[in-house]
């Protein structure tokens, strides 16, 4: 079993590994805690069970947290830029003409607000499509 290979093999072959190209994780492996490397091809692998490890889950609820502050952000720029075009609306800043043009604007920022709220739910639902 993997339990033969001894712990400076272990650590000889992570460092061939690494000299390689592959990546030292912050994760240990879930079955002997030895680090993890994530290898060129973006497997990650443990050296001493000579296996590949999948952290999908950790790895897609980090991707989701970033996908909705990424989102949430463009939502509020959407929305103040929605805001500044209708002040200046009310306030008769365009010119008839200006103001075809500014409302097919605000409809093309609607319809993105939209498609933006609708993605929040999904990745908040958790999005498993
Ligand atoms: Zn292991």
């Amino acid at each position: 079993m993997y339990m033969s290979e001894r712990r400076s093999d272990v650590v000889k072959k992570m460092a061939e590994l690494v000299k390689a190209g592959a990546t030292l994780l912050a994760y240990s492996c879930p079955v002997c805690g030895t680090p993890l490397l994530r290898l060129k091809s973006g497997e990650v692998y443990c050296v001493r069970c000579g296996k590949r490890v999948f952290i999908v889950k950790s790895d897609l609820e980090e991707r989701s947290v970033l996908t909705s502050a990424v989102l949430e952000e463009l939502r509020d720029t959407i929305t103040s830029l929605l805001s500044d075009l209708v002040r200046n609306l009310r306030e008769g800043k365009f010119s008839p003409g200006e103001r075809i043009e500014v409302g097919r604007e605000v409809l093309v920022w609607l319809e993105a607000l939209e498609r933006v709220n609708r993605l929040l739910r999904e990745v908040s639902s958790g999005g498993s499509s």
